[in-house]
């Protein structure tokens, strides 16, 4: 029986892991749960997994889950310590699945009790990788991708050298505005941003693919997770989201990994890891299908893809900044004080402003000077945005 935590758990990732793991009830047992705001729902799993704990973020809701839990055995707790603390029980696999950098921590916890980390929390990589890296080596700790792309790699590179690897490429569906030009998405809206083609995911991540930031954390997480150089990285749009990656060899061959666009695969994967077990996601037809179709991005309308490597030149801290900037842009634009493509804009801003200083960029990379570096960089994208509101 593998014991499992699960930080995030009311949200897109944490919902599909806790389908896969209700329909094999004898091979878990959940040990912490984590939330937000939705209070409901992680009262509800939380019994009905029995954990022994459940913590939501938010020091004010305490009371509201203390009681949505009372009368059964698990413990509530409240707010980003106890969510940190609650990391550090003993487990066998932890479910990184919190949006945003607030991710890092409780997995870096995870990674000091050497629990295997299964990661969907991208940003734990952008921001921090170097530290996230060393932690997971200086604890014999595994990691083990869960966003799609980087399962597809992973997958892709079993049995392989690294070394004969000449390139990766990881695909994009192109969002929401795949097909729009310029003019329309400058004037998007957030609820127009929401809406995934192929993918139903949360609602950030979701925007995030619609501009490309997603892709943009993406290409920075394979760097990280997979050690290559950025000029070795490469984005293909490909509508169809059937074609996750791709990995080039130094004989000339591609390794594609095909699957649907549902996320209980690479969730199911990193759970079963090494093994692999049936799961409840479609069988692909591909002579029904019929046609895949790829093409390079059109830099002009997603200049958070030319950021990213912008951001893997810089080194350092640039990751940190890039994500926080980023975090902030979106809420900016989730409370339409900026337009969709300012948002580009207050990144390569707050990036100019803070990459010339070589003693922030080249500090050595601990939880508390990434800290440090996520609250000034977030300040500084709250005064460009403020600027720009004039
Ligand atoms: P959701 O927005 O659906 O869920 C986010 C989860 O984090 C919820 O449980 C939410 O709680 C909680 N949360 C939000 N803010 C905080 C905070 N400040 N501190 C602690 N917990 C918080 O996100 P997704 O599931 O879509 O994404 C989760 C992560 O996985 C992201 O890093 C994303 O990039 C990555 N990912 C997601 C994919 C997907 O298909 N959704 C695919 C690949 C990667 P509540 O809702 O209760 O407020
Ligand atoms: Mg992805």
């Amino acid at each position: 029986m593998k014991r499992v935590s699960i930080f995030g758990a009311t949200g897109s990732i944490g919902q599909n892991t806790i389908d896969l793991i209700m329909r094999a009830p004898d091979d878990y047992k959940v040990v912490a749960l984590s939330g937000g705001a939705n209070i409901a729902q992680l009262a509800k799993d939380a019994i009905a997994l029995d954990a022994e704990v459940a913590v939501t973020a938010y020091e004010s809701r305490f009371e509201d889950l203390q009681s949505a839990l009372q009368g059964t055995s698990v413990v509530a707790a409240a707010g980003a310590s106890a969510i940190a603390e609650a990391a550090a029980r003993p487990v066998d696999l932890v479910m990184s699945a919190i949006v945003g950098a607030a991710g890092l921590e409780p997995g870096l916890v995870a990674l000091q009790q050497g629990a295997t980390l299964a990661l969907a929390n991208k940003e734990s990589l952008v921001t921090a990788g170097a530290l996230v890296l060393r932690t997971a080596k200086a604890n014999q700790a595994r990691l083990l991708p869960v966003d799609s792309e980087h399962s597809a790699v992973f997958q892709a590179l079993i049995g392989e050298d690294i070394s004969a690897v000449e390139r990766i490429a990881i695909t994009a569906s192109g969002g929401a505005f795949r097909d729009w030009n310029l003019n329309d998405m400058a004037n998007a809206t957030p609820e127009q941003a929401a809406t995934h083609p192929n993918w139903d995911m949360g609602q950030r991540i979701t925007i995030d693919s619609a501009s490309m930031f997603n892709k943009a954390l993406e290409v920075i997480e394979t760097k990280e997770f997979f050690g290559v150089d950025p000029n070795q990285i490469e984005v293909l749009v490909h509508p169809e989201s059937l074609v996750h990656a791709l990995v080039g060899f130094n004989d000339g061959a591609l390794m594609a990994h095909i699957g649907p666009a549902d996320m209980r695969h690479a969730i199911g994967y990193a759970l079963h890891y090494p093994d692999r077990k049936t799961l409840p996601v479609e069988r692909l037809d591909l002579a029904r299908i019929g046609q895949l179709n790829f093409r390079a991005p059109d830099p002009a309308r997603y200049p958070a893809l030319r950021l990213a490597w912008d951001v893997m030149e810089i080194g350092g801290m640039a990751g940190c900044i890039f994500n926080a900037a980023k975090e902030k842009a979106l809420d900016a634009f989730i409370a339409k004080r900026i337009g969709f493509l300012e948002m580009a804009t207050v990144v390569e801003n707050t990036l100019t402003k803070l990459s010339g200083d070589s003693g922030l960029i080249l500090a050595e990379m601990t939880l508390d000077t990434v800290k440090h570096t996520d609250q000034l960089a977030r300040r500084i994208a709250d005064e460009t945005i403020q600027k720009r509101e004039g």
